[in-house]
């Protein structure tokens, strides 16, 4: 019956959109493959969010997103301040991000991963990080919560010091010219980052767990509708077939 009348609420907000047929804008970081990056032929910001964010566009009857790229730390205002009608950025729900916006259903897991440099890195294993008298430098990227957890279990106790970037594509620089000795990141984009620069090798770990979700303005009614929306390309398998493009599923972690 729920279902029933989610689905019934998802048409007829079609059948609304329809009649004006626009896009929705979607506010993210586009230097997060597989997620959202710019395609060297194209040119465009394309990505598995992209991808997913245009199919429940769709659904709701609008004729698709449009992608407006910042900086990671600069989604969620741009989401309470109406510059964006969502966010969408391999977004982690945080239950402080929670007390600005809402959050979709989840769409994917992540793991936290270090990069390093496959040769002389002075880490063999993502527990050195965590050893007594360890004073590793650490890249991450702002705000993210790479950034947050790094800050609480290695900078406070004094087991690194932090290096905080805008853009990915920075920390990875800076990595390569040997001013950091890791990045502290999500799990596919790290490996998306090894997989591109045979210079660079990923040490997984089993700690930081998270969930992916899409951001709305607190208390959004058009977020409740993408919710719906989006967990019925969940439960119809259409997010899964999109997530597999992307990564296939021997890659997975
Ligand atoms: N998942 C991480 C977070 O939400 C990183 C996201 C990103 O850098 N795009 O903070």
């Amino acid at each position: 019956m729920k279902k029933l009348l989610a689905m019934i609420m998802v048409l007829a907000l079609a059948m609304t959109a329809a009649a004006v047929a626009e896009t929705l804008k979607m506010g993210c970081s586009a230097d997060f493959p597989p997620y959202e990056y710019y395609d060297d032929e194209t040119g465009d910001v394309t990505g598995l969010d992209v991808e997913i964010a245009d199919a429940v566009c769709k659904l709701l009857g609008y004729d698709g997103v449009e992608v407006v790229d910042m900086a990671f730390d600069s989604v969620i205002t741009a989401v309470t301040s109406g510059k964006v009608d969502f966010g969408m950025s391999g977004m982690t729900v945080t239950e402080d991000r929670k007390l600005s916006v809402d959050f979709t259903v989840p769409y994917q897991t992540a793991v936290q991963a270090v990069l390093i440099l496959k040769e002389g890195s002075s880490l063999t294993s993502a527990d050195d990080l965590f050893a007594e008298g360890a004073s590793h430098k650490v890249g991450v990227q702002n705000g993210t919560t790479g950034d947050l957890y790094a800050t609480d279990d290695l900078e406070t106790p004094g087991l690194a010091t932090m290096e905080r970037y805008t853009k990915y594509s920075d920390g990875v620089v800076a990595l390569m010219n040997g001013k950091i000795d890791c990045m502290i990141l999500d799990d596919q984009v790290a490996y998306a980052f090894a997989a591109e620069n045979e210079q660079l090798a990923v040490l997984d770990t089993d700690y930081w767990t998270e969930e992916y979700a899409c951001c709305f303005p607190l208390g959004s009614e058009l977020g409740a509708q993408f919710s719906d929306a989006l967990q019925t390309l969940i439960d119809d398998g259409t997010v899964a077939a999109i997530i597999e493009k992307y990564i296939p599923a021997e890659e997975a972690a």
